[in-house]
């Protein structure tokens, strides 16, 4: 990875130390260009004449995110957030009463309200897989629930918000085909620091957000829906270009992920993403999470060496998400403190996460990408 170039290419690298990826990466000039030449566009000549011009860069973004992902486009949906791409398809599964839904301690809140809401309105069991000793999901726990029946589905996080860890998403896709159960991914956190395949994962359905480590513009954000599954699920909201009206009462479902979406958009942000995804393939999935988990590695061993300094991170495999705490200190005065040094961190509370609220503190998070330095690493480390 030529470092030198892609810090060239991204403004933010000479305002700040951006250890913020996990909320949200600072975005290429590309990116940045695109999103601001559409907005230019759409003030001077109409934001529907300028969506018919830019049409071309518009479709895009279904091509750069099936390549991405090993999808193909008709299986794309883009939604303006990760939240919502993936409340779009959980809240489309057809659950009966008495079904199960199989997920990890490590859940993100919005996915927690969300199964409780369903559990509750159509009487569904929602059961929570233990992690193993690595932290990450059991994958034997989750074989002896998935062998116990009633499962329709499994909804799994890639890389949790709130520490350093990949759950192996491939070997729960394996068990939920053998189970045939649904397999939902929450693909926020991964997709774009680590290569994410929907074919090798085995995920029905996955969901991502633009502005995290994939560098696009905020409010942006996608849905894969696998096409055989795509047939059974009826979307919770549908508009006129989810459906076609035929009056006086009836309607027909598009037949491709464009089910799932609206018509209104962030246009200029659709393009955006698309540019930041292209961005990403182009540098090569690989090389970032080469990259990306060996800057974080270091990073870990660094602060370990700090006194004072607990490194929270746990997982066989880890990402570029680095949370500790230090003796003393609250994760909040310490963010604060490193932002007046031109350092940006954030703080990962219990309520962000989880189904055991006692089970991680809160905690400083300092997410690394692919353009951060060795030399930004140690100023971190000195600033603390
Ligand atoms: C950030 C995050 C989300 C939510 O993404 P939004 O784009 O903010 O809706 C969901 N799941 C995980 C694991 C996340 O880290």
């Amino acid at each position: 990875m030529d470092v030198e170039k892609v810090r060239a290419e991204t403004p933010g690298c000479a305002e700040v130390v951006h250890l913020n990826n996990a909320g949200a990466a600072l975005q290429p000039a590309a990116v940045l260009d695109a999103v601001v030449g559409h907005l230019t566009l759409e003030a001077s000549i109409g934001g529907y004449e300028a969506y018919e011009q830019n049409a071309a860069a518009i479709g895009r973004f279904y091509d750069a995110v099936a390549a991405l992902l090993g999808a193909a486009p008709d299986e794309i949906a883009y939604v303006e957030n990760a939240t919502r791409a993936w409340d779009m398809a959980f809240y489309s599964v057809p659950f009966a009463a008495g079904d199960r839904i199989l997920t990890t301690a490590s859940e993100y809140s919005s996915n927690a309200i969300a199964y409780r809401q369903v559990a509750r309105a159509r009487d569904v069991r929602v059961d929570v897989v233990p992690d193993d000793a690595h932290g990450q999901i059991s994958l034997e726990a989750l074989a002896a629930e998935l062998g116990r029946g009633g499962v329709r589905l499994v909804s799994l996080n890639h890389v949790p918000t709130q520490n350093g860890l990949v759950n192996p998403a491939a070997e729960v896709g394996r068990l939920c085909r053998e189970a045939g159960a649904l397999f939902l991914l929450d693909a926020c956190q991964s997709v774009g620091q680590l290569p994410v395949d929907v074919g090798e994962i085995g995920c029905d359905m996955l969901s991502a957000t633009g502005r995290k480590f994939l560098r696009g513009p905020r409010g942006t954000g996608f849905l894969y829906v696998r096409r055989d599954v795509l047939r059974t699920l009826e979307p919770p909201f549908l508009d006129l270009q989810a459906a076609d009206w035929q009056a006086p009462d009836a309607y027909e479902m598009r037949d491709d992920a464009r089910r799932f979406e609206t018509w209104e958009r962030f246009v200029a942000g659709q393009i955006g993403l698309g540019v930041a995804v292209d961005y990403a393939t182009a540098l090569g999935l690989r090389a970032i999470e080469e990259r990306v988990t060996s800057l974080a590695a270091r990073l870990r061993a660094d602060l370990a060496e700090r006194p004072g300094v607990t490194v929270l991170d746990r997982g066989e495999r880890m990402s570029g998400i680095v949370t500790f705490t230090v003796a003393g200190r609250d994760p909040g005065e310490i963010k604060l403190a490193l932002r007046e040094r031109d350092v940006n961190v954030s703080v990962t509370t219990p309520r962000q996460h989880g189904y055991d609220l006692d089970a991680a503190p809160a905690a400083v998070r300092a997410s690394v990408h692919y353009y951060n330095t060795e030399a930004e690493l140690e100023r971190l480390v000195t600033a603390l």
